[in-house]
């Protein structure tokens, strides 16, 4: 499976790829969490990428098109991918057409503007290995650390209500117009991102046609 995660900032993408990852056994590639590891690592890409990321703006194309490449030509890509926050813009997603890596589906999460705030407002991430959480919807059995590795759960930088606004209307301008690119290539199923993750996990097993067992 070659997935693509659309949705706009909140919806689920990074906690859904997660799920359909273990799934699936296949690696997720998160475009938003590899630049925010370069800026924490203050590599040459890091250092580039860091305004746009703090104003809830996109990184340029060419950068991102660059390291998405890359990452898709190694060996673990080979028998499928799941790609969260990538494409987002079309000049991406032609891209990544004219790469030749094909695409199956695209999986559209849609969650109101109105709910976006509060469901950013709660979520954490954690800081040594990136695994998302909400304290609401998705907490982590760990407590304040991470089920996973054990690392520390920190708010992101970008989710302060000003630069969500940002990023939400960024999201509509810029990639939500992805939606129709896809749209005729009949690649595009929709879900709803719901208020329980369970919810939302059968409907998207549902849409990509995965046996739930
Ligand atoms: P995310 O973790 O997907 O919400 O991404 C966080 C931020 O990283 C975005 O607000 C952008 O600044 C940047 N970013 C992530 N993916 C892309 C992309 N495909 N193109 C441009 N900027 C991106």
């Amino acid at each position: 499976m070659r997935l693509i995660l659309l949705g706009p900032p909140g919806a689920g993408k990074g906690t859904q790829a997660n799920i359909l990852s273990e799934k699936l056994k296949i690696s997720t590639i998160s475009t938003g969490a590899m630049l925010r590891n370069a800026i924490r690592e203050n590599t040459e890409l890091g250092r580039r990428a860091e305004k746009y990321l703090s104003d809830g703006q996109l990184v340029p194309d060419d950068l991102v098109v660059a390291i998405v490449k890359e990452r898709l030509s190694r060996d673990d890509c080979k028998n499928g991918f799941i790609l969260d926050g990538f494409p987002r813009t079309i000049v991406q997603a032609e891209a990544l057409d004219a790469s030749g890596v094909k695409v199956d589906k695209v999986l559209s999460i849609e969650v109101p503007d109105e709910t976006i705030v509060e469901r950013l407002s709660g979520r954490r991430e954690c800081k040594s290995c990136g695994t998302p959480y909400h304290i609401l919807y998705n907490p982590s059995k760990s407590g304040e650390r991470c089920e996973k590795c054990g690392g520390e759960l920190i708010c992101r930088e970008d989710d302060n209500v000003e630069t969500i606004k940002k990023r939400l209307a960024v999201y509509h301008e810029q990639t939500e117009p992805i939606k129709g690119y896809y749209g005729k290539q009949g690649k595009v199923v929709s879900v709803h991102g719901r208020e329980k993750l369970e919810d939302t996990v059968k409907e998207v097993f549902s849409a990509l046609n995965i046996d739930t067992q």
